[in-house]
């Protein structure tokens, strides 16, 4: 298989506006800024990875648009491979309409428009044209149905699936046999099997095991607690990086995610793959935004 990673997955405009406060049910209220920002989970997992200089495509779906443009241009700008995503006429490029209050709370619409179209048709067009990838990436924010294709058609090319089933969802049993890992934070865990979200790294690692029963291998990630790893040989927990400065935590986990998938590409054994994820992205925390922070990745692998 070639060193590659494919991720299938969603794009968004994130459409930030600060507010003094949240609006109240039927009332208009002014905002204090607005930024548009690169989303959603498979554009920035495929940034982080991107950001390690693995060769990296990327599937999905955007319109024929001005966010369309400028999302294809956030992925080119890290490295991303975007042949294989679509500006479709007949549908807007997916967003999120975040209002962020000044006390810290916020708002969220999101908007799948393109990304609902991903289809089976462009994964099968994808595995026929593309090499042998050696790790498929895939999120929950398209069509389970394509996701599951993909998943299959790395199986029967004899490659690995990562599975980030965020934001939690009744998926199809077969995708997530199909996972090898299926990384979750600790809500997804909670979710998933219907219990509180572990509060520990000792209990994330038993939930970890739990999962065992429906995938090959998983990961759960705690936030600043670090994250634990779970397959057929035992568990282990991965403490955080110390960092000196947390300034945004936001898409740590989509750099999480990516840098792992980049990773095990490069033939790193699951627990070292972690271990160098948890790394890069505590780094990407000391910077703001999402894939906006993934210079911090740039930076660490050409250090490396
Ligand atoms: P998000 O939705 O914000 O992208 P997530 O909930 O999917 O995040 P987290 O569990 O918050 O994912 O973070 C993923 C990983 O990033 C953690 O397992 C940890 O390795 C690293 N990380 C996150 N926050 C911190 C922090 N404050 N300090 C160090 N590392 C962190």
């Amino acid at each position: 298989n070639q060193q590659e990673v494919l991720v299938v997955g969603s794009a968004n405009q994130d459409i930030v506006v600060r507010v003094d406060r949240l609006p109240k049910l039927g009332e208009t209220i002014l905002g204090e800024d607005v930024v548009y920002l690169p989303g959603g989970k498979g554009l920035n997992q495929a940034c982080a990875c991107g950001a390690t200089g693995t060769r990296t495509h990327f599937l999905g779906a955007v319109g024929a648009d001005g966010s369309g443009t400028q999302l294809l241009a956030a992925m080119r700008e890290r490295g991303v491979d975007v042949d294989l995503t679509p500006s479709l006429d007949e549908v807007a490029t997916g967003t999120a309409h975040i209002l962020v209050s000044a006390n810290g709370g916020n708002q969220i619409v999101v908007v799948p428009a393109a990304n609902s179209q991903v289809s089976e048709v462009q994964v099968q067009q994808a595995f026929a044209a593309l090499p042998d990838p050696r790790v498929l990436v895939l999120q929950g924010e398209i069509p389970f149905a394509t996701s599951l294709a993909a998943a299959e058609l790395m199986g029967a090319r004899g490659g690995r699936t990562v599975f980030n089933l965020a934001p939690a969802a009744e998926v199809p049993e077969r995708l997530l046999a199909l996972a090898d890992p299926l990384v979750v934070n600790e809500f997804e865990a909670g979710l998933i099997l219907g219990v509180t979200p572990p509060s520990s790294r000792a209990e994330a690692a038993e939930r970890a095991r739990e999962l065992l029963a429906r995938s090959r291998s998983v990961i759960i990630t705690l936030g600043a607690q670090g994250s634990v790893v779970a397959d057929q040989e035992g568990t282990e927990e991965i403490a955080p990086t110390e960092v000196a400065e947390v300034v945004d935590t936001t898409g740590a986990g989509d750099a999480f995610v990516g840098v792992l998938a980049a990773e095990l590409c490069h033939g790193q054994d699951l627990r070292e793959a972690a271990r160098r994820a948890s790394l890069a992205a505590a780094q990407s925390v000391t910077r703001p935004g999402a894939s906006q922070s993934y210079g911090a990745i740039e930076a660490l692998y050409r250090e490396a």
